[in-house]
Parts: structure tokens; C-alpha cells; sequence
């Protein structure tokens, strides 16, 4: 067996976590034939609950799992760390505007980033999950000034995962004849997942499917409210599914997209498709030997445009109200 990775993940006692590391300890994210090493970071208060969940790790015998380090300080936890998945976050509370989230989360956020760019590997590469998970990212990633931009991302694999599904439903297709979906812009409810790049079966999905009242008024609110319906039917948040994603992104980025497929991940913008520079924004991306690049060419038509505009002008000004804070 070669040496191990070393895996950091946040906010370890909470629900996704509690999917989320067994998974990562049985090999779904690097294989068989790679060892892994946790290194999980919660708050104080919940450490002697990870305790409990590290007790579970250990009595999974797991043959990948090379070794758990628990801790509430992120320059130990994070040290020589290759993957940073940042799941924990500060949620919303009754009452609480949107500026006072985001100055919550900054004051997780903006410690992390520094911490990572202090202590972390040479080829780091972060995922948050814990939202508003495309500022969270933003946040990080300023704080860490020598780490590159490019291995900072932010989760909307859950909503491209949720917009093959539900497009596989109404199709008939199996999930597997998807390919080519995106997921645009904020991880919120203004996201877009674009049917007119998104083929089924070699078909643009848009064509296949005709019906522009079904694609705004049914497919498009399904997959961005698609949190809420799961909260309704199971009392509970769609831990397993954000986890499992959680996975999904990182394998990507560490073995890469096929030949014939994209994968939707939120990335620093370069002003492709007209996304200001420097916000965290969903794109189309492929990914070689660990590195994403944005599927560029791609024409836009004036309904995707105008859904892709609103979506990133919430990222601007989530950006603006974090820039006010002092955050970045
Ligand atoms: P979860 O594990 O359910 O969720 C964690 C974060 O992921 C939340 O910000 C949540 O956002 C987000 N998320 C993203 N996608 C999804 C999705 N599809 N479904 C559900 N959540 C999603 O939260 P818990 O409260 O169970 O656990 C959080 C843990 O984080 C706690 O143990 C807490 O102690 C810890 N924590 C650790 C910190 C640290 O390590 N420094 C800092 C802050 C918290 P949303 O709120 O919008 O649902």
C-alpha cells in the first residue's frame, strides 16, 4: 500500500460527517489500495461527540483507514494535510440576517484559510460543503494568500447529482445515459442547472424534452428546492446525499472527468461566460491530473443568461458584504 492521504474533515460530530467519514475511511474517495488518514476538527463542545464517532471508525476495522487525529485547533488538525473537506459551518438561526451569518462563518472561515495556509501539504486542495458554502470558499481562500486560488472550491456536485436525477425521471433514461449537465452560479435557490447542454443519450435535453413551462415552472424549482422537500418528508437535512456528494466532488478532482463528460464544481472565476473575476461561482469543469479547467465555448442563450446573471449578482453581493466585514 502506498502512503497515505492525509484527509482533514470539519464539523466531524455533525450529520454529514457522520456519512460522510465512513465513506472516506472505506475507501470511496481513493480506492482499495490507498490508505487513508482522518484528521477531524469540530468545536470544542462536540469533541467528546466525535470521540464517539471515532470509536464507530475503529470498530469498522477498516482496512484503508491508517489513523484518526482528533482535534479543536485547526494549525494541528490541518498539519500536512493533501485534502481539506470544510463541512462545518455556522447555520442560520431564528432571526438572523443574512450579514450576521456570514460575519458567523467568516469568523470560521477566515481562521481555516490562514490555518491551511500555514500548515497544509503542498498540493492542498479544499472543498466546502458548510454553507453559504461559495462565500465560505471565497473566504478561505483569501485569508490563504499562498496557496494557489484553483485549489479552493465550493460544493454544487449535490445539486448536479439532484438535476441528473430528477432529469433521468422524466426522461425514462438511466442516470448513466446523462452526461454534460452544469449547475450555474450560487449553491442557493437562484442556481441554475442547464438543460440546453445536458444531454440524454447523445440528445441535448432541452430538445428532447420540448416543454420550456416544465423546465422553469417543475424541473428547475425541484432540484434548487430540493433541501427543503427533504427536511418536509424526513424531519431531518439531506445528510447522506450532501456527504455522498462531499465524495463525489473530491474523487473528481483527484482521478478526473472521462472524455465525454463534465462535472458541475464551484471555482475562482476568470470571467469565463461573463462571471466577474474572482467570485466562487458553479461552472462547467473537466479535470486532468488534479487540475479543473472551465469548459469554455459554450453558447448561452437569453434564458440561461438572465438565470446565470441573477444568480452571480447574489455571489457579488455576498462578496460585498463579506469585503464590508473585513473579511477578505
Ligand atoms: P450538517 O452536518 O447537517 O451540515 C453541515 C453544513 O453543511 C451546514 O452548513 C449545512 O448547511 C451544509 N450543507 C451543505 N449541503 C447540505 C445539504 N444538502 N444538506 C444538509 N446540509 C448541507 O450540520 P450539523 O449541524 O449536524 O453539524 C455541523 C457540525 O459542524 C457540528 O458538529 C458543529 O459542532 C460543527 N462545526 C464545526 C466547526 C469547526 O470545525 N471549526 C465550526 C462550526 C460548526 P445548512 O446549514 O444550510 O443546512
Amino acid at each position: 500500500m502506498s502512503t497515505p492521504v492525509k484527509v482533514a474533515v470539519t464539523g466531524a460530530a455533525g450529520q454529514i460527517g457522520y456519512s460522510l467519514l465512513f465513506r472516506i475511511a472505506s475507501g470511496s474517495l481513493f480506492g482499495p489500495d490507498t490508505p487513508v488518514e482522518l484528521r477531524l476538527l469540530e468545536i470544542t463542545p462536540a469533541l467528546k461527540a466525535l470521540e464517539g464517532v471515532v470509536m464507530e471508525l475503529d470498530d469498522c476495522a477498516f482496512p484503508t483507514l491508517a489513523g484518526v487525529q482528533i482535534g479543536d485547533d485547526p494549525a494541528k488538525v490541518f498539519d500536512g494535510v493533501n485534502f481539506a473537506l470544510l463541512v462545518g459551518a455556522r447555520p442560520r438561526g431564528p432571526g438572523m440576517e443574512r450579514g450576521d451569518l456570514l460575519e458567523a462563518n467568516g469568523g470560521i472561515f477566515a481562521p481555516q484559510g490562514k490555518a491551511l495556509n500555514d500548515v497544509a501539504a503542498d498540493d492542498i486542495r479544499v472543498v466546502v460543503t458548510g454553507n453559504p458554502a461559495n462565500t465560505n470558499a471565497l473566504i478561505a481562500q483569501s485569508n490563504a494568500p499562498d496557496i494557489p486560488a484553483s485549489r479552493f472550491s465550493a460544493l454544487t456536485r449535490l445539486d448536479h447529482n439532484r438535476a441528473i436525477s430528477q432529469l433521468a425521471a422524466k426522461t425514462g433514461a438511466p442516470v448513466t445515459d446523462i452526461k454534460k449537465m452544469t449547475i450555474w452560479g450560487n449553491h442557493s435557490a437562484t442556481q441554475y442547472p442547464d438543460l440546453f447542454h445536458a444531454e440524454v443519450g447523445g440528445q441535448i435535453a432541452a430538445d428532447l424534452i420540448n416543454d420550456q413551462d416544465w423546465l422553469e415552472n417543475t424541473y428547475i424549482p425541484t432540484v434548487a428546492k430540493r433541501g427543503a422537500a427533504i427536511i418536509d418528508a424526513r424531519g431531518a437535512s439531506s445528510a447522506a446525499s450532501a456527504a455522498s456528494a462531499t465524495v463525489d466532488h473530491a474523487r473528481t478532482w483527484a482521478q478526473g472527468t472521462p472524455d465525454d463528460d463534465w462535472v458541475s464544481m464551484a471555482v475562482k472565476s476568470d470571467g469565463s461566460y461573463g462571471v466577474a473575476e474572482g467570485l466562487i461561482s458553479s461552472f462547467p469543469v473537466t479535470v486532468k491530473d488534479g487540475e479543473w479547467e472551465i469548459v469554455q465555448g459554450l453558447e448561452i442563450n437569453e434564458f440561461s443568461r438572465g438565470k446565470i446573471d441573477a444568480s452571480v449578482a447574489e455571489l457579488a453581493e455576498e462578496r460585498d458584504a463579506v469585503k464590508g466585514l473585513g473579511l477578505i
